[in-house]
């Protein structure tokens, strides 16, 4: 693995793991992609997406942000998977959409990574949010899933260089945006399939 992670890491995964067909596909996609930019000479560009958040992600995706603000919501458990000393780094969606236009209207063909350097580890994202909701609830310690990565963090030099463009929204700023979305919703959408992939 490489970390930070750059635009010229091909990507070590397990091809026939739980996570196989999506870290597959993923690669796939610019395979395909590069492959008709050379041989039909199509206008193409490569963004590599790294995790992201903010209004309206769905509730159930089982993704770590909405699980956690949803269990607050709701008065139950955090579920930490593993210790909590894997890390991940979070982009707000409006940052993410202004990187992916910027790569949109260059001319650039090869990849691109678009995502935020700060790094967190998930024990601390699930103390952050308990503290943002106000809420107390208490961390419980679940089985970590298979092939879970242990850390991620984007190099994002080649974003900066080529588009000018690097995050604005601070961690604190976008989820306290992204808090004020879940709290709109309503007690039903908050109890519907309110358990995630994971559960
Ligand atoms: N995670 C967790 N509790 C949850 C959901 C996710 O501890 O209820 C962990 C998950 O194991 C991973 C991290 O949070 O280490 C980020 O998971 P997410 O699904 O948000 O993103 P990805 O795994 O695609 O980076």
């Amino acid at each position: 693995m490489v970390h930070p992670q750059n635009e010229d890491y091909w990507g070590n995964v397990n091809p026939i793991g739980p996570r196989g067909v999506y870290d597959e596909a993923k690669r796939f996609q610019e395979a395909i992609t590069m492959a008709y930019h050379t041989y039909h000479k199509l206008e193409t560009r490569i963004v590599r997406i790294f995790n992201t958040y903010g209004p309206r992600m769905r509730l159930n995706d089982g993704r770590a942000l909405p699980a956690f603000v949803g269990q607050a919501l709701r008065g139950e458990d955090i579920t930490v998977f593993g210790d909590g000393s894997q890390t991940r780094s979070f982009c707000y969606v409006d940052d993410l959409i202004e990187g992916i236009y910027r790569l949109l209207m260059s001319d650039y063909v090869y990849p691109v990574n678009i995502g935020n350097p700060v790094e967190i580890t998930i024990k601390q994202f699930a103390e952050e949010i308990i503290k943002l909701t106000g809420t107390n609830q208490k961390i419980v310690y679940k089985p970590l899933p298979q092939d879970d990565p242990k850390q991620r963090k984007p190099d994002i030099t080649r974003a900066k260089e080529i588009l000018n463009w690097e995050p604005k929204v601070e961690r604190a700023e976008g989820l306290k945006r992204t808090y004020e979305y879940f709290k709109t919703l309503t007690p039903d959408e908050l109890y519907k399939n309110a358990h995630g992939r994971f559960s």
